[in-house]
């Protein structure tokens, strides 16, 4: 063990990832894997709490292998980061049952996010499952798993992050100093806005794109890209502002003067939509061409992201079990099973005896 600083974050294993991921979290992460001792989930228990059906769990496994192939081609190294399968480590079930005794319901169900679930899910107040309303307290018991000091995530998970917060403190006030109090970390781009310019990006909701779309789909998927309604010829001035195909070039084109360029021009209506957008797709598929070429380097290796997974699996059930006791050890939980064990022990002794 060091004395590095943790770290964890994760993502549900329902698709590819895209640039929202990166963006909101993926850099953070690859840029703080030297500093901090990371441990990256793949939140497949967080996905049962909207999608609990068979189909769902069995598409896990290429979801989960894509994902991973994500992580490995945006620079994650399993050599230095600890990746691991959130079902396989017993530690956050039995956490999430003691962590669900220190916050409230009223607290949980006033977040906005969880609301946002259910509806982007299709569930009605009447259909809200209890482990929705949990996720946030799941949550808390994947990052207190390794009684981590910073999470990396997006805005729409702040409010999630804060509930740990709570948890972690009222924990340690309740029975002993266990855990860290952690600290967010939201992403230079806090919420990347989908290709349809309405909701942030989201695998669920046919607005992204992914890490590992080919140059083609990158350009198709650009060419359909929501910009300015007004403007339906290319000689009417546009709006820069909020347009997602500036706010894309913003995040994505390093080359500033010819975004400046574009930006003006636009705004004076003496640029198509099409010049635009071409520029775009040559920004991110320059962006997305080193990702490519990693990912491609990857998948070429075979078992190479399952070992990945497993060893990750077995170095977080090493602390997830270490956490557990400190944890009942503070509770005094410990306490009666040893006494009820001794009691017993000696007693069969003696039987044995007679
Ligand atoms: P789902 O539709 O299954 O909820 P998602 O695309 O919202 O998928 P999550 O797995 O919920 O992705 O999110 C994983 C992490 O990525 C979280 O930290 C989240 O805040 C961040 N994230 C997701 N989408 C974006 C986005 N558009 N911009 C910035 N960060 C994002
Ligand atoms: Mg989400």
């Amino acid at each position: 063990m060091n004395d590095k600083k943790r770290l964890l974050t994760g993502d549900r294993p329902t698709g590819k990832l895209h640039l929202g991921h990166y963006v909101g979290s993926l850099t953070n992460r690859v840029q703080l894997q030297d500093e901090y001792e990371c441990y990256f989930l793949i939140a497949d228990l967080h996905m049962l709490t909207t999608k609990p059906d068979k189909d769902a769990i069995f598409a896990l496994r290429t979801n989960t292998y894509e994902m991973v192939l994500d992580y490995l081609a945006a620079g994650i190294d399993p050599a230095k980061s600890t990746i691991f399968l959130q079902s396989s480590v017993h530690a956050v079930y039995e956490m999430n049952l003691f962590f669900e005794m220190l916050v409230t319901l009223p607290r949980l169900s006033r977040l906005p996010s969880i609301k946002e679930m259910a509806r982007a899910a299709h569930l009605d107040d009447e259909a809200l499952p209890f482990g929705l309303v949990g996720y946030p307290v799941l949550q808390a018991a994947d990052i207190l798993m390794p009684r981590a000091h910073l999470v990396p995530v997006g805005k729409d998970n702040e409010s999630h992050v804060e509930i740990s917060r709570e948890i972690s403190r009222r924990f340690n006030r309740m029975y002993d100093e266990v855990f860290p109090i952690p600290d967010v970390l939201i992403g230079d781009v806090p919420s990347l806005v989908g290709t349809d310019g309405q909701s942030k990006m989201s695998k669920s909701l046919d607005n992204a794109i992914f890490l590992s779309d080919d140059a083609k789909t990158v350009a198709n998927k650009v060419r359909r890209m929501y910009t300015d309604p007004k403007r339906v010829r290319a000689d009417i001035p546009g709006t820069v502002e909020g347009n997602p195909v500036f706010i894309y070039h913003d995040v994505f084109n390093p080359n500033r003067s010819e975004v400046e360029d574009l930006k003006e021009r636009y705004r004076q209506g003496r640029v198509g939509d099409v010049e635009v957008k071409e520029k775009l797709t040559t920004a991110l598929n320059q962006f997305l061409d080193p990702l490519r070429d990693r990912r491609a380097h990857f998948q070429s290796q075979s078992g190479m992201v399952e070992e990945a997974i497993y060893d990750g699996t077995k170095r977080a059930n090493e602390i997830g079990d270490e956490t557990l006791m400190m944890m009942k050890k503070a509770m005094g939980l410990t306490g009666v099973w040893n006494r009820v064990s001794r009691k017993a022990r000696a007693r069969k002794k003696t039987r044995a005896l007679d």
